[in-house]
């Protein structure tokens, strides 16, 4: 049985994880109006992701025998001025997640629940990942510059 405590961290965690589904669909949107729709699919393919997370998160707390809560979600921002930036305040955002992870991992091992930080390594290895990737697409994008953006736009297509 999963503590009280670790129980509202996850249930926290579900909610963040949402609001990120939430801010990846509204890049896609932005994307999908600008016409890059290379973009477009990988942000909605990156909000799949997230949902995915938040049931991953939902499913291990119903098994520890705690209850897992859909609660409110805050609006996402809308509208950037370029695909540059969206891409840098994924990283940011991606950044802020990692750090979301570890806290909830150091309330694991407060609460001494092996289990639960056990669960949790897994996600503090796909930050690895999601931070790099956003990085490196941000950094593509600034080096191609207008005339090569929609190559990358092409590329992240193919997700
Ligand atoms: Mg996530």
């Amino acid at each position: 049985m999963i503590s009280e405590k670790l129980q509202k961290a996850l249930n926290e965690q579900i909610t963040a994880e949402m609001w990120s589904a939430n801010l990846y669909l509204s890049m896609s949107f932005y994307f999908e109006k600008e016409g890059f729709n290379g973009f477009a699919h990988w942000m909605k393919k990156q909000s799949q992701e997230e949902m995915d997370h938040a049931y991953q998160m939902a499913s291990y707390l119903i098994k520890r025998g705690g209850t897992a809560l859909v609660d409110k979600i805050d609006v996402v921002p809308t509208g950037w001025g370029n695909p540059l930036e969206v891409f840098k305040h994924v990283y940011d955002h991606e950044c802020h997640v990692s750090k979301l992870i570890n806290d909830l991992l150091e309330t694991a091992q407060a609460e001494k629940d092996y289990a639960t930080q056990s669960f949790l390594w897994e996600f503090v290895k796909e930050q690895i990942e999601e931070e790099a990737t956003a990085q490196e697409i941000a950094d593509r994008v600034e080096k191609a510059g207008n005339a090569g953006i929609f190559c990358i736009d092409s590329q992240l297509g193919e997700r």
